[in-house]
């Protein structure tokens, strides 16, 4: 059964509860992770819980529980759980001590839980829909703070994506540039080359930086740059990443006054089965 930890207490899911009056459940703020575990193990467990307490910082809590201590806990609530293939999420949030948007009587609480992972995305075949929400500036929101704040913008263009009957939407930033969709990094793939936008108002991606790793140990040149949408029918492959998503392939994506369309899978179908077999390797 699926386990939440709670501040150092371990419930089951039903019986985890939050107050009504919880602060980030009204403001938002609250500093989140998505940890995928395999095979019992999280994988790149201290990678997600350091971006977890980076984001804290971001965001002016104090943490009570330090990177080992949630670590501990995050293998505990793994074990209870019993799944040997799940996903976990901390949350970091404020409690409940004031409806004002900032008092100094707000705790900060922690929570860990898990649950089984319902497949997000397919492995070849996902379509896109450019968005006419953007990513906001860097001044605007700290781009690299994983906080739920950011994904009203993702809920709501998912939404619309879902509609359209398109999987999921591609995000444009606040300077009019490709930036990624409501969940995952973007790749695009020309004569051999990744190309993928630089991460200035956008999170850069756990997953994205390891297929960044993996291209460069192959030999494949990765270049970040600005890319415009006007772009997109010119290059031969498309696929995004994630760690919910792994690496999933793309074969559309609705432009405004065109579509663009990837009949290759080559370079992202590689990537896909290395970053699989990083993950075994980790994970045994
Ligand atoms: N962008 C957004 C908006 C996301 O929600 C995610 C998933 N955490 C990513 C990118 C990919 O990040 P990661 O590879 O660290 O999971």
């Amino acid at each position: 059964m699926s386990h939440t930890w709670i501040n150092g207490q371990l419930f089951h899911n039903e019986q985890a509860q939050v107050h009504a009056l919880t602060h980030s459940l009204h403001y938002s703020g609250a500093v989140f992770e998505g940890i995928k575990v395999y095979n019992k193990k999280a994988f790149r467990l201290e990678q997600h819980l350091t971006r977890l307490l980076d984001s804290a910082k971001l965001l002016g809590y104090e943490v009570a529980f330090s990177l080992s201590e949630l670590q501990a806990a995050t293998e505990l609530v793994i074990k209870e759980t019993g799944l040997s293939e799940c996903y976990v999420r901390p949350l970091i949030y404020r409690g409940h001590e004031s409806i004002g948007i900032y008092d100094s009587k707000l705790k900060t609480n922690v929570m860990i839980s898990a649950v089984a992972l319902s497949k997000v995305l397919k492995p070849q075949d996902n379509s896109l829909i450019i968005s006419s929400w953007v990513r906001p500036a860097p001044n605007a929101f700290p781009p690299q703070c994983k906080a739920s704040s950011g994904y009203g913008i993702g809920t709501v263009a998912l939404k619309n994506a879902m509609e359209a009957g398109v999987d999921d939407a591609l995000l444009l930033g606040w300077q009019g540039y490709v930036a990624e969709t409501t969940r995952c990094n973007v790749f695009f793939v020309k004569d051999k080359k990744l190309i993928t936008p630089i991460p200035d108002c956008f999170l850069n991606g756990i997953t994205r930086q390891i297929i960044i790793g993996i291209a460069s140990s192959l030999e494949l040149e990765v270049i970040e740059r600005n890319i415009n949408a006007s772009e997109l029918p010119t290059f031969d492959e498309c696929f995004l990443t994630g760690t919910a998503a792994e690496v999933k392939l793309v074969n559309k994506i609705i432009l405004d006054n065109a579509e663009a369309h990837y009949s290759q899978y080559t370079v992202g179908s590689m990537l896909q089965e290395h970053y699989r077999k990083l993950i075994n390797s980790e994970c045994q």
